[in-house]
């Protein structure tokens, strides 16, 4: 039986596209091998949003090309953010390469492996959903973005914003609950843009809809999204998120910058006043509720004025989680061609851990407030009597407790806290479904 071996990079959406293709290459006969030395299809899918990515990827292709010479007889596909319109600059690069695909366009890799298809049938199979690999699942809703932020090369690769029809994206919820998911993430570059593109019966659909649909799937404890777009995050949405119960009281909203002058430069699309209203909107609905954010520091021309103003506004808003990185240019961006990487590296760096400091202060004191809470998590995992899960808010929590209760939905009362993780002691294991 031939072997394929799928190395992935970058994001959710990546982690699900493989998963996917994993599950379409076993439905024609294949294995998936663990180590690529042992398969006949070595398939790197690929993420360019920063350059560290890339040459990860062009190390393994380096490596794959030694062995190639050396005698080693598999197939090589590239796939992903890396694949971008044309190839043919990649192709020079990377001969040894047999087939490139572009995200989600699984059918050139489909082919390599043997099978001539019928593609009529639109997104890959349908019918061809990822096999679970635990409790907990990712599930792209809509894929591309239509933002066209400066830096942002997602646009350029992904595509324009494309939304999977309701009833899809439904059964294919329905097959993981049928194969022990209890938890999917519902994923997007933009997820409340979900719908915005779909017509017919579908018409008006949006994120709430797909939660009201989720809330009647038996066995699915829980939602949640990734990731938002305060533009697009309707009150219709924050209420669902506030009402229904398997929906998670947590939002990843990236801000990019507090300071609007930086925010007009990298073509958000609002203001920090925006924002900010977005997140108070949030909070009135959902006093508890955890909130993460993105940060990019040393953006083309970000002075110390603007980059003060980032830094009052995660002061303000007091964040669960700050993900923060430092510009990268990525060729092909409006960014590359028309504004200067010119903050210096060490002002960068410099920046990065300010945001850094700030987010292990605001992280460490939001987790401290939880000590003595009670709290459900779900169980993901257990390594010699110790499990570990997250709480709704998407803490990681970590009890003593038996692997039966991976799966579970279990109470605990919170005994430690750092900024990236609680300590808990179960209160009393709870069976919800
Ligand atoms: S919203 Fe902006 S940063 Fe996010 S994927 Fe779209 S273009 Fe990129």
């Amino acid at each position: 039986m031939p072997a394929f071996h799928i190395w992935t990079l970058g994001c959710q959406m990546n982690v699900a596209d493989s998963l996917k293709l994993a599950a379409g290459l076993e439905r024609l006969g294949w294995t998936e091998s663990a180590e690529d030395t042992n398969a006949d299809l070595v398939v790197i899918n690929t993420c360019s949003v920063r350059q560290h990515a890339e040459d990860r990827a062009y190390g393994r292709l380096h490596e794959l090309k030694r062995r190639r010479e050396a005698g080693g007889q598999f197939q090589v596909a590239v796939m992903g953010c890396m694949v971008g319109p044309k190839t043919d600059d990649l192709q020079r690069r990377f001969p040894i390469v047999d087939v490139w695909a572009r995200p989600q366009e699984f059918d050139p890799i489909l082919t390599t492996a043997g099978v001539a298809r019928d593609s009529s049938e639109g997104e890959f199979w349908t019918e061809t959903f990822a096999t679970p690999t635990g409790v907990t699942a990712y599930v792209p809703v809509v894929h591309g973005c239509d933002k066209f932020c400066t830096y942002c090369i997602v646009p350029l690769r992904r595509g324009r914003e494309r939304s999977r029809p309701v009833a899809e994206v439904l059964a294919e919820i329905r097959h993981l609950a049928e194969h022990g998911t209890r938890e999917v993430t519902l994923l997007g570059q933009t997820v409340e843009a979900y719908g915005h593109d779909l017509i017919g019966d579908d018409a008006g659909a949006d994120l709430a809809t797909l939660f009201e649909g989720i809330e009647r799937i038996d066995g699915i404890a829980r939602a949640r999204f990734l990731t938002s777009y305060p533009k697009d995050m309707t009150d219709r949405i924050i209420d669902a998120v506030a009402d229904l119960p398997k929906v998670c009281e947590h939002f990843n909203i990236p801000v990019q910058s507090g300071d609007d002058t930086m925010l007009t430069r990298m073509r958000r699309g609002y203001t920090v006043a925006e924002y900010e209203e977005r997140v108070a909107r949030i909070r009135s609905r959902m006093p508890d509720v955890a909130l993460a954010t993105d940060v990019i520091v040393g953006a083309p021309g970000e002075t110390d004025e603007e980059f003060a103003n980032t830094v009052a506004l995660l002061e303000r808003t007091r964040f669960d989680v700050i993900h923060v990185a430092a510009y990268s240019p990525r060729p092909g961006t409006f960014a590359y061609r028309n504004q200067e990487d010119d903050v210096p590296r060490e002002v960068k760096s410099a920046r990065l851990q300010v945001i850094e400091a700030l987010h292990a202060e605001s992280a460490g004191a939001i987790n401290a407030r939880m000590l003595n809470r009670t709290v459900e998590v779900l169980v993901e995992r257990e390594d010699e009597g110790r499990c570990t899960g997250r709480a709704r808010g998407g803490q990681l929590v970590h009890f003593d407790g038996h692997k039966r209760l991976i799966g579970k939905l279990v109470d605990v009362e919170v005994t430690g806290a750092t900024p990236w993780s609680l300590q808990a002691r179960q209160a009393n294991a709870l069976m919800v479904l």
